[in-house]
């Protein structure tokens, strides 16, 4: 069986007994394009691949959407990304997500690619794509090139690809019972020598995005040529999973000034650009999110200036959460770092 098969087949087969109501997995809408979708018809199900190297957006989205009125009476299956399963444990934990009938599917993720990149090709079948990825056939996102979380411990299931012989794991009561209600074969410890393998080339390769990153982006010169572009549309806001705020500051009538302030804040430094808070805006949603940025990058698949937005934003954050010894979403009992106080923190050394 193909290897995505796996995933759908599991789907079609819990439909079809009314274990789940539906699933929620990617489903190509054209050649080059794929979005997540929640399938009730198991004819619905036929051509999914629901690994394919594809990001629309975070999908946690979508589950912060199905579950804020009221979750589920009856369970969904949502297959995700490892990066999509952080943003869910971090959305959890900040009251979000309605944490009630969804069982998690996630699978080892080899990266996705850009969906520029993909303009009017055919996004690659899953198993084409896991053949040939290692062989560089695939140009992937900078930050899947560069992602240490590809396999999620957190999900009712992982399905591990990295390993020689694939297997399905039960990660949590739930998907123990879940496998064992659809008579499916799995393990309840999962093997790593193929997962250490692939995370040391991609552990590599985030060492040399964070030096470059260091050298052509700190300092305010750089940080403004970064930003250069930036048309200040906040797509990167709307579409990142941890933007939780019902009204954002930056959009509210908090920046609305007289003229006399416009002309005081030009006065200061001879000259005021327009839009007028750029920096402002990507300074803030930065000290508002980063103890819960999950490297996702679909800030900067949403950029349509082709800043390295997610880039940045996965840099920083990974210094800020490191400095509370967090690492957002990789855990469901990790307390977030901004609810807690300990008084021996940030102790100077
Ligand atoms: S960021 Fe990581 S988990 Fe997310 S799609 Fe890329 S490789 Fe997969
Ligand atoms: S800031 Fe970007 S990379 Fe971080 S969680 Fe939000 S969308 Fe993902
Ligand atoms: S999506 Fe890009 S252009 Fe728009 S505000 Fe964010 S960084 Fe600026």
């Amino acid at each position: 069986m193909a290897t995505s098969d796996v995933l759908t087949e599991l789907s079609k087969k819990a439909l079809k007994d009314g274990i789940i109501g539906g699933v929620i997995t990617l489903k190509r809408t054209a050649p080059d394009a794929a979005v997540h979708a929640l399938i009730t018809d198991m004819e619905m199900l036929e051509d999914v691949d629901s690994m394919i190297p594809y990001f629309p957006d975070n999908c946690a989205n979508f589950i912060k959407r199905i579950t804020k009125v009221a979750p589920p009476n009856k369970p969904i299956l949502a297959i995700l990304k490892p990066c999509e399963m952080r943003a869910v444990v971090e959305l959890v934990k900040l009251v979000q997500i309605q944490n009630k009938n969804i069982i998690y599917a996630t699978f080892d993720c080899y990266g996705t690619i850009a969906r520029k990149d993909l303009k009017d090709k055919e996004i690659p079948k899953s198993q084409e794509f896991i053949k040939s990825v290692s062989d560089g056939k695939f140009e992937l996102r900078e930050i899947c090139k560069s992602c240490d979380y590809i396999r999620s411990e957190t999900a009712d299931i992982s399905y591990l690809t990295f390993e020689k012989d694939t297997l399905i794991v039960a990660q949590t009561e739930t998907g123990k019972n879940f496998l064992e209600k659809l008579e499916v074969q799995f393990v309840e410890s999962a093997p790593d020598k193929g997962l250490k393998s692939v995370l040391d080339i991609k552990l590599k390769a985030k060492t040399a995005l964070y030096e470059n990153l260091k050298s052509e982006c700190s300092g305010t010169d750089n940080i403004f040529k970064t930003f250069a572009h930036c048309i200040n549309c906040h797509n990167c806001m709307t579409n990142c999973p941890v933007c939780i705020c019902k009204e954002c500051f930056f959009e509210s009538d908090a920046m609305d000034f007289e003229g006399d302030v416009f002309l005081d804040l030009a006065s200061r430094k001879g000259g005021l650009r327009a839009p007028t808070d750029v920096m402002l805006f990507h300074i803030g949603r930065m000290a508002h999110m980063a103890t819960s940025c999950v490297a996702c990058g679909a800030c900067e698949e949403a950029c349509p200036e082709d800043i390295i937005v997610g880039q940045i934003f996965k840099w920083i954050s990974e210094n800020v959460q490191s400095i509370f010894e967090y690492k957002s979403g990789r855990d469901w009992e990790e307390e977030l770092p901004l609810k807690t106080f300990r008084e021996e923190e940030l102790e100077p050394k």
